[in-house]
């Protein structure tokens, strides 16, 4: 499939390079129409499916085609492809972005596509796709998270002045094929027009992850390319945001993105920029820290308690408590949200000794009703720390429920720790030589080494689902893990796993001597009654 198509009006148009390049390189069925639904280019798997070769399906209309003879084959895979490749945004307002689904809407059975892996072109069609739809694309496909990059290509105007539309549409190719080899397998990818490409990871990744990725982005494109026998350097600007940390949206993911490359344009080189966090938690806590005031005031929040399990047993050792908030205008809230407005906003002590009070409690009523659960963990700030009356609210509630303080793991984040003051460091000794259990939770998402784990007396350390995603085949991830587990042996520290989800996960979990896990796999977070009911009956799938 070569370079150019025939436009509506029947003149040659430009800009199918780079799409048909993209084809070529995605696994599902695809094919490319013009503004009127002719069919100009199809990828081999496409072919396959109509059972038809390329020659046959040029120049026949994929509607019709759709229609009379392969709908329930292409239902949901087919590809159309606009004839104003190059065309420029509406004046009506609408998003500037010709995409949208080009994989499955529904599979027969009406169920949603399962995630695949491999770039999908999604579709650049004639007409505009709605907002809800590209929410939809995020909250469907994206449910851990994702990172939205906005990529503009310079010099595009300039080559395609000087060297001809052909030239520019090359460039596009080659700079494609360099991304393609940097950005995760798992996107979607698309044009917007002119010199502005869009591309969506679905997965959530941590800041630094964001930065080491652009990094990568911008070195991808440091060597020369020739395009028409003119060495040309390609270069991009790059704008770069998150969901949900700058929105849950399509539209205001764009927005960040846009707004973060267009801080690019201030650099007087190739540049990357991440969308700015502070004005989503700006945003965030104008939104939420009235309602959440009064949420905590009426005590309208509520606790889910997710059982932390013995692995080769399936026996409940303990349970993490997590804060939920439901408001009734707002909806529910994520608690990633919220906990950083309770911090923001000083709430975090009442939010806090609530979680405490009411957590507590519930563990003497398990006491008393003779169930078994060795502890309860409970998610700490230090700025609840800091506060001074914190750790004498936590002994008196203690002994209000009649509990020790070996019952209780207090869980403070790696990133937390690392900006701990020396005075919430000397509480937390304090705690620790009371008897209570400290937990470094999230370990891996931040940048310290092992050797943190021997700055606080943890007993505990919780290892972020991030680095046991792909534990059950990647080698180099049970590499450190075994790492992890025998030094944290040798110092006296139990391991926990977070983020089970798959039960391969779990055998190898097992297999590298890991001993404790806490996941959906394992168990969901649960409401008091089913984690009672859960308790009375001690019964897991066995692994
Ligand atoms: P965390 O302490 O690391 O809690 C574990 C999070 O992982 C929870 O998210 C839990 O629902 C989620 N999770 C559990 N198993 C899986 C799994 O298999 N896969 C995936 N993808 N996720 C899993 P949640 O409830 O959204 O809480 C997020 C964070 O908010 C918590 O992370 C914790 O840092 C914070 N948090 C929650 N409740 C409180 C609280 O009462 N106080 C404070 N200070 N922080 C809290
Ligand atoms: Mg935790
Ligand atoms: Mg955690």
């Amino acid at each position: 499939m070569t370079g150019r198509k025939r436009a509506a009006g029947g003149e040659e148009m430009p800009g199918t390079g780079a799409i048909e390049g993209l084809l070529r390189r995605i696994e599902k069925p695809a094919a490319l129409a013009d503004g009127q639904g002719v069919i100009v280019a199809a990828n081999e798997a496409f072919c396959r499916r109509a059972g038809l070769e390329l020659a046959e399906l040029r120049q026949r209309d994929l509607q019709q085609l759709c229609i009379a003879d392969v709908t329930p084959l292409l239902k949901g895979t087919v590809a159309a492809l606009s004839s104003d490749l190059l065309g420029s945004p509406g004046a009506d307002g609408a998003i500037p972005l010709s995409l949208t689904r080009l994989e499955a809407t529904a599979t027969d059975d009406g169920e949603p596509p399962a995630p695949e892996r491999g770039w999908c072109l999604l579709e650049l069609l004639d007409q505009r796709v709605s907002l809800g739809d590209l929410d939809e694309l995020v909250s469907a496909r994206c449910p851990d998270g994702a990172v939205l990059l906005h990529l503009e290509v310079l010099q595009l105007d300039l080559v395609r002045g000087r060297l001809g539309i052909a030239a520019c549409e090359a460039l596009i190719e080659e700079i494609a094929h360099r991304l393609e080899a940097v950005l995760p397998s798992k996107g979607f990818f698309s044009r917007q027009g002119g010199d502005r490409l869009l591309a969506l990871l679905p997965g959530s990744m941590g800041i630094d992850a964001v930065r080491d990725l652009a990094g990568e982005l911008l070195a991808s494109l440091e060597a020369p390319t020739t395009v028409l026998e003119h060495v040309i350097e390609p270069s991009l600007n790059v704008g770069i945001s998150r969901c949900p940390e700058d929105g849950s949206e399509f539209a205001l993911l764009l927005d960040a993105a846009t707004r973060a490359l267009e801080e690019t344009h201030r650099q007087p080189f190739s540049s990357c920029c991440i969308a700015a966090p502070v004005e989503r938690s700006v945003q965030l806590q104008e939104l939420l820290a009235r309602p959440l005031a009064l949420a905590i005031e009426q005590e309208q929040l509520e606790l889910a308690y997710q059982p932390i399990i013995e692995l080769e047993s399936g026996r409940v050792i303990a349970a993490e408590v997590l804060c939920r908030w439901d408001d009734p205008v707002l909806g529910r809230q994520s608690p990633a949200d919220f906990i950083d407005v309770a911090e923001a906003t000083a709430q975090i002590s009442s939010l806090g000794r609530w979680v405490m009070e009411r957590a507590f409690e519930a563990l003497h009523r398990w006491d008393v009703a003779g169930l078994q659960l060795e502890k309860i963990c409970v998610n700490v700030s230090p700025l609840q720390v800091q506060d001074p009356t914190w750790s004498s609210d936590l002994l008196m509630a203690l002994e209000r429920h009649r509990l020790t303080p070996d019952r209780i793991v207090l869980e403070l984040t790696e990133g937390n720790i690392m900006e701990m003051s020396s005075h919430v460091a000397n509480q937390l000794r304090d705690l620790r030589r009371q008897g209570f259990h400290l937990a470094m939770d999230d370990f891996g998402t931040g940048y310290s080494g092992l050797q943190r784990l021997t700055e606080l007396p943890f007993s505990e350390v919780k290892i972020d689902r991030s680095l046991i995603s792909a534990i059950d085949y990647d080698q180099l991830q049970q590499a450190m893990l075994s790492a992890v587990i025998r030094l944290s042996e040798a110092t006296g520290i139990t391991v926990v796993v977070e983020g089970v989800e798959r039960s391969r996960q779990r055998q190898m979990l097992l297999t590298l001597g890991c001993r404790h896990g806490q996941g959906y796999q394992l168990s969901a977070p649960l409401s008091d009654l089913d984690l009672e009911a859960l308790l009375q009956s001690q019964i897991f799938p066995a692994a």
